[in-house]
């Protein structure tokens, strides 16, 4: 039984929760803590891992559940809930359950340290640490701020105070504490830093069961508002990786950007990202950020509108004739998509229709011309502008269809009323 063992502080680190068992145990050295408390593992345990590791369910095992279990090292002290966030909920669950059951899980969760690298420095927020000491007595090492993407305290929104590293042992190996003096908070930061705070701190508190939709397709849908996709098949829809790999570069600093996505964005890459098969919750929070969407939008069931979809649409209802040209230039695309899009989002198509064999008593060859006073003129153009219509015989047929139209429909309506009296 670990007597000395402590009673874990909300969303302390594994690595920090050892670290105080130290402090407690009295031992000289982290050495003698660590073969007190791992003394059939050779060398040292993956303590500085922030997947849940072999090390929770040696020390959990000893441990009565009340003051610690398995189910909350793994939920509440590492960043598992967090890391496995894009993974379907199938797989959430096996994976906590082969965890539970004391299975190895490090060459399960090799996708989450081979893209994250080395081991990242320590970090803690100035407040904070401020806060745990009044309310605690020390300051603990919190699971939150060892995001490597999160720029800010969530809580305090100041800049999280990396701990230079004196070596490079690796963090398990060696007994390092949260500073007891930290400079003063710092507040300074970019919108760009607020937003990507708030997304990866709503992805790290939703709850473990939570998975992407993959309904709604909302990802797809704000990539293609945005610009994002490659100038061609518009049936395939692909991304334009390159642009998309600037934008990223240029809104977060090549530094993040190479640790979240890599050196480039393979069209592969892209391709997985759309169905949310990426396991790095990091690249969704930086995508949110740089297309502009809530980040509830991956996991809501709820599609956001494609815009390009809507604004057909609406064109298409207004019922008024257009050349190829202005379609095309209202619609901010170029003729030969006209008809493509129109095709995917199953709208007939509204605009002139040029070549096509017509039936004599449809053929147009009579010709009309009307003469107009100045002040017609001028309301006639008035009328077009604010009816997006650019040719004059266009916009005279809609008059004439629709007046001719309305006559028609009310002239039946009136026989129909004189025959049933
Ligand atoms: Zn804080």
């Amino acid at each position: 039984m670990l007597t000395f063992f402590p009673t874990p502080y909300e969303d302390e680190l594994w690595y920090g929760i050892i670290t105080r068992y130290h402090i407690r145990s009295g031992n000289t050295y982290w050495k003698y803590t660590i073969q007190e408390l791992f003394p059939e593992i050779k060398g040292y345990p993956r303590l500085g891992d922030t997947m849940p590791n072999t090390s929770m369910q040696i020390i959990a095992a000893q441990l009565p559940e009340n003051v610690l279990s398995l189910r909350d090292c793994a939920l509440r002290h590492s960043l598992f809930p967090f890391r496995m966030r894009f993974q379907p909920l199938e797989k959430k669950r096996e994976y906590l359950q082969e965890f539970l059951d004391g299975e190895n899980m490090q060459p399960k969760f090799l996708f989450t340290t081979k893209r994250n690298g080395a081991e990242m420095p320590l970090r803690s927020c100035p407040q904070c640490a401020v806060e745990d000491v009044k309310q605690y007595g020390e300051p603990y090492w919190h699971t939150e701020h060892q995001i490597a993407s999160l720029p800010l305290c969530p809580k305090h929104l100041c800049r999280l105070v990396p701990l230079p590293r004196q070596n490079t042992m690796s963090i398990g190996q060696q007994l390092i504490l949260p500073p007891k003096n930290l400079p003063d908070a710092v507040f300074a930061a970019t919108e760009t830093e607020y937003s990507l705070t708030e997304a990866l701190h709503y992805m790290y508190t939703l709850p473990y069961e939570t998975s992407p939709n993959l309904l709604s397709e909302n990802l797809s849908t704000t990539i293609e508002n945005a610009g994002f996709l490659e100038d061609g098949n518009i049936l395939r829809q692909s991304w334009d990786v390159q642009r998309l790999y600037t934008a990223l570069t240029e809104r977060f600093g090549a530094d993040i950007v190479v640790r979240c996505f890599g050196k480039h964005i393979t069209k592969a890459h892209a391709r997985r990202l759309r169905r949310y098969e990426i396991y790095s919750t990091e690249e969704y929070a930086l995508l949110a950020v740089l297309l502009d969407i809530p980040p509830l939008a991956f996991f809501s069931g709820i599609a956001l509108p494609l815009e390009l979809d809507m604004k057909m649409r609406e064109l298409a209802c207004q019922g008024q004739v257009y050349t190829k040209a202005r379609a095309a230039q209202l619609l901010e695309i170029r003729e030969d998509q006209l008809l493509p899009y129109a095709k995917r989002f199953g709208i007939r198509p509204f605009w002139v229709q040029s070549g096509k064999p017509c039936a004599d008593d449809k053929r147009q060859t009579y010709s009309v011309e009307i003469r107009l006073s100045a002040q017609e003129k001028e309301e006639l153009d008035a009328y077009m502008a604010a009816h997006n219509m650019d040719v004059y015989g266009h916009a005279l047929r809609y008059f004439m269809q629709k007046n001719i139209g309305d006559w028609k429909n009310n002239h039946t309506n009136e026989r129909s009323f004189n025959n049933e009296n």
